[in-house]
């Protein structure tokens, strides 16, 4: 009997567990196929291989255990990489953060041996299409899968840096800037209080979208992305005169929200909004200076951006996701190729497609209209 495969890869992001219920659900319901979950991203695909592919007894043994092990059982079974997975194993599941299969790094999956043998694996247990969840570097390996087999890699944007440029959303995003708001809301009680300045450092690698988003959402004062280009100490003056200027005009407090991309000329090892803390620091304390009292405090939120409640928005997309995976899993002469949403339409995108132009556009909308919306 053939199944479909899905993996999780790279950085969690909430949602994937929306997604996996989601695919799981449409392929016992609608579609009536069996879907394998693959525990640990492609570590779980390379390590069963490693374990199985040349050795005939112990890939009977794994049918085996993939067939008696099916949802709750095999989710038990540390030692299994490879579920068969059934409606209970996904119920309850869909607003929790995180991944119920666990996702992981693997550095082994850049060479092509390695590949290969994860794609002889899969053939030998009649797996006709493989779904990849993850960031730019799982959905390159989705990728190089694709072209070096006739295997069906169906890849699904999910990371809270929204980062790919080939998609509005990707999962994770939604949920991600509502913790981001959530979190300034509780710096803004302790700034407005002690009439501080706060620095919030926030995920996103690359790119400042994340930053953006939760600025534009959450009323932060300020917000500062790589795409500006490195900061230099005269730049990073002017940041602290605009924030001084508006202590002027009566302002109280200031969040600024800095992206961990930001980078400084020169380099520096530091954290970001440690980096930043001492130079508005030494800026407001200079001699004659009107605020010298003023205080910064740095925080780097982590992981925290990570997890959490999936939002109803990442539910939503998980499901549209879902079911154009599906859907071009079961045309005939369909292909592979990744779920993108553009314009509020979800649609099938071949991999290594170009950045779109509106992507950018729309990056800089949201800064311009940010600066619009703020009180200085
Ligand atoms: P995020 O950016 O949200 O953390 P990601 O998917 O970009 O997610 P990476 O750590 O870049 O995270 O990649 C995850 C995994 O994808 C890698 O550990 C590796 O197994 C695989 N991968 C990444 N890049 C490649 C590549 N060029 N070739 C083959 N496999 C890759």
């Amino acid at each position: 009997e053939q199944s479909v495969a899905v993996l999780f890869s790279g950085g969690d992001a909430p949602g994937m567990n929306a997604f996996l219920r989601a695919v799981v659900r449409l392929g016992l319901n609608r579609e009536k196929i069996a879907v394998l979950g693959i525990r640990d991203g492609y570590r779980g695909l390379v390590r069963t291989a490693r374990a199985v592919n040349d050795d005939a007894e112990a890939l009977v043994r794994l049918k085996n255990d993939i067939a008696t092990h099916t949802g709750r059982a095999g989710l038990i079974s540390e030692q299994l990489h490879i579920i068969q997975m059934d409606h209970a194993s996904v119920s309850g599941i869909m607003g929790k953060g995180g991944t119920i299969l666990g996702s992981a790094r693997c550095l082994e999956f850049h060479d092509k041996k390695v590949r290969d043998s994860v794609i002889k694996l899969l053939k030998s247990l009649n797996v006709r299409a493989l779904v990849v969840v993850g960031g730019d570097g799982s959905l390159t390996g989705a990728r190089l899968l694709a072209q070096e087999s006739d295997l069906r890699v169906i890849g699904v944007p999910a990371t809270i840096d929204n980062d790919l440029q080939f998609t509005d959303m990707a999962l994770g995003v939604d949920t991600a800037v509502n913790t981001l708001v959530w979190a300034v809301d509780h710096f803004i009680d302790t700034a407005r209080s002690h009439r501080r300045v706060m620095v919030l450092e926030t995920m996103g690698r690359a790119s400042g979208d994340l930053a953006r988003m939760a600025g534009l959402a959450s009323g932060a004062e300020m917000i500062i992305t790589p795409e500006g280009g490195p900061l230099n100490e005269e730049a990073m003056k002017k940041l602290a005169a605009k924030i001084e200027g508006a202590m002027t005009r009566g302002r109280g407090h200031a969040i600024v929200l800095v992206a961990e991309g930001v980078e400084f000329d020169p380099p520096q090892k530091r954290n970001r909004a440690y980096v930043l803390m001492d130079a508005f620091q030494q800026y407001f304390q200079r001699a004659g200076a009107p605020f010298q009292d003023l205080e910064v405090r740095p925080s780097v939120l982590g992981h925290l951006q990570r997890g959490g409640h999936t939002t109803p928005g990442d539910c939503i997309l998980a499901a549209r996701f879902a079911d154009h995976a599906w859907k071009t899993i079961q045309q005939p002469d369909g292909g592979s190729g990744i779920t993108a949403l553009r314009g509020n339409v979800v649609e099938i995108v071949p991999y290594g497609e170009p950045d779109m132009p509106e992507r950018a556009a729309y990056s800089r909308e949201m800064e311009l209209l940010h600066d619009a919306l703020s009180s200085w």
